[in-house]
């Protein structure tokens, strides 16, 4: 049984292997991952921390140079990453390449780092006196990532952390760990110096280790709420800069003037695209007045051409479920629903007696704040309908929700959009677009319990978030100060 390496210094280094990877497809286990203990974690922030003080050094064309490199080669190895990614994690190849395009836009923002750390400076603040600024890299960051997007997620990290001047140790999720390593061989094929990236791989006590390190100088976090929470608490507590986004319940507000067929469409896509697995999924709609039983209808004959099998069928829209336990979880909350009062319009957990970790489409009509349905990250291809009488209604039941990451409306009234964009606490909003993951050059992060900090992460924020700023206050006699000669004629 293989055994995934971990990436160190600027090669594959192997563990013993303690952790399962599966292929959520067939439901075999394929290989071993090794948990990284305490003396490792010492190695390799040692080796971090050499190597930042060359890399922090290292002048920003050869920054950009190795950063368009890595942006060549991840396109260059484009099918054999997206196949990877759906062995370990099951979602299709088009999900595969399609989050490889997204992580690939960030490694494209960081490309421009000359313009993004370029400092500010002010002439004669006050005689003689200037003013400029610059950022400086932190030191050695730790990038720990979730199982849903095993190559975008660091590259939101990575990307700019390098940019900025900075070493890196990822601590990828157990489950898909093996794009990380070759993020590793692709970035030292791309020039990055020895030690400047590794990858350790391990579990909640490998975090434990690096939120506590004296070496580690910040934390970027990606996972549900419970463990950001505790990150950002343990991190923060130990004197780090912490940025940790947490789960999303994300709703898709249907008023009565929506166009239903392009309503429809986006619900199917976001609710069940990568099987529901991914933090800015629809999981409820709110459909106003009169809209609920016609869009349904409409919901429902999408949902009934799904096709549903393993990631690398050119016919599958959506994948399995990364776990058996996650399977079976997803599971409960459609079989406990009718308890609640919720009507399961398709029930798709018969899927959860094949082989491999399926859940077929689920469609819940009547889910409500107080029902388990409701209140949880179901993270699975379930999507609920909530009715409720009027817009007012609708902006109370996203406002009073704990998350906030994500939240859309489909609408034909410009203004009926721009006063709920105003009126919602959600950090990111779509108009007529299901799922609002800001381009490279905005930040991503959400509200309330979806984000623990205040620095949401890549774009600026990132570029900020993975520096610190100076500020020089020069001062230089002027001719009208002394009697200075200065050897040449004055002008003024
Ligand atoms: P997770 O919280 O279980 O794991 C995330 C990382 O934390 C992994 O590397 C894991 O090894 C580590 N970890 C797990 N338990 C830990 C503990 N007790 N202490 C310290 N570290 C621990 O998340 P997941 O199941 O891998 O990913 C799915 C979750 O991530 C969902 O809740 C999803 O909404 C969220 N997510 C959020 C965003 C976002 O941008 N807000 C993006 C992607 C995923």
């Amino acid at each position: 049984m293989r055994t995934v390496p971990y990436f160190i210094s600027d090669k594959r280094v192997e563990g013993a292997g303690d952790l399962l990877v599966y292929n959520p497809a067939t439901g075999e286990v394929t290989a071993h991952v090794p948990i990284a203990d305490k003396a490792l974690v010492d190695g390799v922030v040692a080796v971090a921390r050499e190597a930042a003080v060359g890399w922090r050094e290292s002048s920003l064309s050869q920054r950009t140079n190795v950063l368009f490199s890595l942006r060549q080669l991840l396109v260059e190895r484009g099918d054999e990453l997206a196949a990877l990614i759906t062995q370990e994690h099951g979602k299709t190849i088009a999900d595969a390449k399609g989050e490889l395009a997204r992580g690939l836009e960030n490694v494209e923002y960081a490309c421009g780092l000359m313009e993004h750390l370029k400092g500010d400076f002010s002439s004669q603040v006050a005689s003689g006196v200037d003013v400029h600024s610059v950022r400086e890299p932190v030191g050695v960051v730790a990038a720990i990532t979730p199982f849903n997007f095993p190559i975008m997620v660091p590259l939101w990290m990575v990307a700019n952390a390098l940019a900025s001047g900075n070493a890196v140790i990822l601590k990828p999720s157990e489950r898909d760990p093996s794009v990380s390593v070759r993020l590793g061989e692709l970035l030292r094929e791309a020039g990055l110096p020895t030690g400047v990236f590794s990858v350790l791989h391990g579990n909640a006590d490998t975090v434990t280790h690096l939120l506590e390190h004296p070496g580690i100088d910040a934390i970027s976090f990606v996972g549900s709420t419970p463990v950001a929470r505790h990150v950002y608490q343990t991190g923060t507590l130990a004197g780090k800069r912490v940025q940790a986004l947490g789960g999303a319940k994300n709703h898709m507000v249907v008023l009565p003037d929506a166009d239903l067929e392009i309503a429809a469409d986006a619900a199917i896509n976001a609710g069940f695209g990568s099987a529901g697995e991914r933090c800015m999924a629809i999981s409820v709609v709110v459909a106003v007045g009169e809209v609920a039983d016609p869009l349904i209808a409409k919901i429902t004959d999408r949902l009934d051409k799904l096709h549903v099998g393993p990631g690398d069928d050119v016919t599958s829209d959506f994948g399995p479920v990364i776990t058996k336990e996650h399977r079976d979880r997803i599971v409960h909350y459609v079989t406990s629903a009718p308890a609640d009062g919720i009507a399961v319009v398709r029930d798709g957990t018969s899927w959860a007696t094949k082989p491999g970790f399926f859940v077929g489409p689920c469609l819940l009509d009547g889910v409500k704040p107080g029902m388990k349905a409701y209140d949880d990250e179901i993270f699975g291809p379930v999507l609920g309908v909530a009715r409720v009488d009027s817009y007012a209604d609708a902006v109370a039941m996203v406002n009073a929700n704990p998350y906030g990451n994500g939240v859309a409306i489909f609408t034909r009234d410009g203004n009926a959009a721009r006063l709920f964009s105003r009126e919602v606490s959600v950090g990111m909003i779509g108009v007529n677009v299901p799922i609002p993951v800001p381009v490279a050059s905005y930040s991503f992060g959400g509200w309330k319990s979806s984000l623990f900090g205040h620095s949401h992460i890549y774009g600026p924020e990132g570029f900020a978030f993975y520096t610190r700023a100076k500020v020089i206050t020069t001062r230089w006699p002027q001719p009208s100060d002394s009697q200075i000669d200065l050897g040449f004629p004055r002008t003024r």
